[in-house]
């Protein structure tokens, strides 16, 4: 019987999560959606020393505004602590699942898969500096567990009363000998590997009577009954002894299929995307801000002015290809485009310049009514009350110059404050004394024009006034601008003057006449440009 098809993304809560971290989340998402199946994220927080206060929190945040809902796991923003018809499974946080494991482990020992271990940590490094003495890298597994303290080394009348006595045991995996393991991966294809190199790892720990990761991943993905198992290539070393768990249980029938994802590569050179690079090159790395122990903010990409849309998408492609040409994709399209066949192999090279191109075109896309409401916070941080339509109106005319809302600011400032300054270099290129008598002439000509105050009404005639008396139509509307806009380059004078109106418009005129700037240009007496 075909499975309905149920994976999850399982973080563990050790700091914010990376965007390698959220691409994941994304793919195994798309998977679910595109089968119709569920989306389901655990937190897998069985390593106590290793737990970060607030990330768990910052995770499930970042997740939700990139539009990744967990179909199970998380309700309200909350990880679901116990059961109900939704979250069967719960709870969905592995340090309220600890009663579970013991039984695993337990189960374990009974059909001879794995053994109770004594040794202390300093017997190990001990047993560990010896071996290295030789030459030799110590591997606890088939070559030392003789000489080692474990219930396969020692008489069980030995170790019997040790599992009371003390308190620092493990279970370990007793892995087998000179065995092939071949694993089939969905990205990687079929991988073979000889146990001899792998060690007896650690699944259960009494001191804190807790699984670690992989007796806890493994039991956690059975009893939620996962389908397929999508994460980063980082876990590609653990597959063999997942695999040799599910056997040793013996649930190879329900065993999930293994998908392996690329890493995501340094913009230049090779190598994992990290914070620092993220820090050299002016990026963001993590989904969104985040302040550390220390007081450090990494950079997030909703704080710097990406729209999730953007993120979403720019990180699909980090290693996913549609086989298209097609580059933008709204979620849905994506759900409906995406396959784990065309994830690569290799890895993906992160290009913080198209992160911002999907950006840019995201705003584009974007109307111009969403924009503007986008825009009246920064506008108010500015001091600005505007009008929602007088906004909505200067951001269709200039959403093409901008990446990030924020960029609204520094293009179209002039449109709600007369400029405090002028630039220098346009002041000494087109403050002649000559342009300017033309532009008081044009401006005059501007004060009295009776016809509809409307661009599509003044632009016309404007620059058939101009052109009629032989100016230098170029010269004539670069030294308006600098009165208005403060530089020579913006909008057409004709956009500019109907937006700020009139009054305004003369307001500035006569301020940049008089202004200190103008006077010093004029003073020098420089030849015509
Ligand atoms: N807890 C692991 C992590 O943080 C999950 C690995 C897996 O998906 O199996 O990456």
């Amino acid at each position: 019987m075909e499975r309905r098809t149920r994976v999850r993304f399982a973080p563990s809560p050790t700091g914010p999560l990376h965007m390698g971290g959220v691409r994941t989340a994304l793919y195994n998402y798309l998977y679910a959606k595109k089968r119709g199946g569920d989306f389901i994220i655990r937190i897998e927080d069985t390593d106590s020393n290793r737990f970060v206060p607030g990330a768990e929190e910052y995770i499930i945040e970042a997740l939700g505004w990139c539009g990744i809902i967990p179909d199970e796991g998380v309700e309200n923003g909350k990880v679901v602590e116990s059961p109900s018809e939704r979250h069967p499974h719960a709870p969905y946080r592995q340090s309220q699942r600890r009663s579970i494991y013991r039984k695993y482990a337990d189960m374990l020992v009974e059909s001879g898969n794995a053994y109770y271990a004594f040794d202390t940590a300093e017997e190990l490094s001990r047993a560990r500096a010896e071996a290295e003495s030789r030459g030799e890298t110590f591997i606890y597994n088939q070559t030392n567990r003789k000489n080692l303290r474990n219930s396969l080394s020692m008489p069980e009348s030995e170790w019997r009363p040790l599992l009371e006595s003390r308190t620092d045991w493990t279970v370990r995996f007793r892995m087998p000998e000179n065995t092939v393991v071949a694993m089939d991966d969905l990205i990687r294809g079929h991988v073979e590997i000889n146990t001899d190199t792998l060690d007896d790892k650690v699944l259960w720990k009494r001191a804190d009577e807790l699984p670690t990761y992989h007796l806890a991943n493994i039991v956690d993905d059975h009893l939620m009954e996962i389908t397929e198992v999508i994460r980063g290539e980082e876990w590609l070393p653990s597959l063999p002894l997942h695999y040799l768990l599910y056997k040793a249980f013996g649930w190879e029938d329900t065993m999930p299929r293994f998908a392996h994802l690329p890493l995501l590569l340094k913009p230049v050179g090779n190598g994992k995307l990290s914070k620092r690079d993220g820090d050299k090159m002016g990026f963001p790395v993590f989904p969104l801000n985040w302040k550390n122990s220390e007081g450090e903010t990494y950079h997030g990409y909703r704080e710097d002015g990406y729209f999730p849309e953007a993120f979403v998408n720019l990180l699909a492609m980090l290693g996913w290809n549609p086989g298209t040409e097609q580059e933008l994709f709204s979620m849905d399209e994506l759900v409906e485009a995406f396959s784990i066949e065309h994830v690569s192999k290799s890895g993906a090279k992160f290009n913080p310049d198209k992160a911002k191109w999907f950006n840019k075109e995201y705003l584009r896309r974007r109307s111009d009514e969403a924009l503007a409401a986008d825009f009246l916070p920064i506008l108010k941080e500015h001091g600005v009350e505007a009008d929602g339509e007088f906004v909505r109106k200067v951001v269709s005319l200039i959403k093409e110059r901008a990446t990030f809302v924020k960029d609204f600011w520094d293009i179209a400032s002039y449109l709600f404050v007369a400029p405090s300054s002028y630039n220098e270099k346009d002041v000494t290129k087109f403050w002649k004394e000559e342009n300017w008598t033309l532009a008081l002439k044009t401006a005059e000509f501007i004060r009295n024009f009776d016809g509809a105050f409307t661009k599509e009404a003044l632009e016309g005639p404007l620059e058939e006034y101009i052109r009629s008396n032989g100016w230098p139509m170029g010269k004539v509307m670069n030294c308006l601008r600098l009165a208005l806009a403060g530089n020579a380059s913006g909008l057409g004078i004709a956009d500019i003057v109907t937006l700020i109106g009139k009054e305004e418009f003369s307001r500035r005129i006569d301020a940049a006449n008089q202004s200190a700037e103008r006077r010093d240009t004029a003073s020098s007496g420089e030849s015509a440009c």
